[in-house]
């Protein structure tokens, strides 16, 4: 298997994630808008989460990886490298 590939790099477009109806995004944006509190970085048009976070965002959703990594795809708030984060985990 892949296990010496690197993960890829989780990057959310901040302004695709802005123009997402917040009943649905509402939670996302309340984690990234904390992450970039804790860190003190306002301005960003993009923001790198860790690996662990998309795992804490799919126990918040009730969905798995896979499934959420796919919604943020769709709504162009990842990129669909990202599906390599969750590749091997559900199943
Ligand atoms: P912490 O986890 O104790 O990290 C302390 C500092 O170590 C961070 O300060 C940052 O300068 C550095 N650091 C830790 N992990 C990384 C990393 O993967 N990459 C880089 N470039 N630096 C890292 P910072 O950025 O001011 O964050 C303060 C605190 O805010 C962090 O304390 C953590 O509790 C929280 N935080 C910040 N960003 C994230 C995030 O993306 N996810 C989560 N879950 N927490 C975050
Ligand atoms: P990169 O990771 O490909 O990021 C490219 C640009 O995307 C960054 O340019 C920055 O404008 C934006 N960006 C990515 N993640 C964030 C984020 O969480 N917040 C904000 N506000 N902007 C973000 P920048 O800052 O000139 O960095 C250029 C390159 O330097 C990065 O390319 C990366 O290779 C490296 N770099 C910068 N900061 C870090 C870091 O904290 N950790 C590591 N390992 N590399 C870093
Ligand atoms: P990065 O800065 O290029 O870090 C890549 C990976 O190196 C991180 O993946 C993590 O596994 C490890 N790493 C880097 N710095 C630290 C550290 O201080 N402590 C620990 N325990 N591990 C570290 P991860 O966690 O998936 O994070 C992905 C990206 O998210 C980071 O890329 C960085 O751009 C951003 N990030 C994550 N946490 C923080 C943070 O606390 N503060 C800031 N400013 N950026 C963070």
């Amino acid at each position: 298997g892949g296990a010496a590939e690197p993960p890829p790099k989780l990057v959310l477009d901040l302004e695709r994630l802005s123009q997402v109806p917040p009943d649905k995004a509402g939670p996302l944006q309340r984690y990234a808008a904390t992450i970039q509190s804790q860190r003190g970085d306002y301005n960003g048009k993009v923001l790198s989460i860790r690996q662990d976070d998309l795992r804490t965002l799919a126990v918040i959703y009730d969905q798995s990886p896979s499934v959420l990594t796919e919604q943020l795809i769709g709504w162009g708030v990842l990129d669909a490298d990202a599906r390599r984060a969750v590749q091997h985990e559900d199943g």
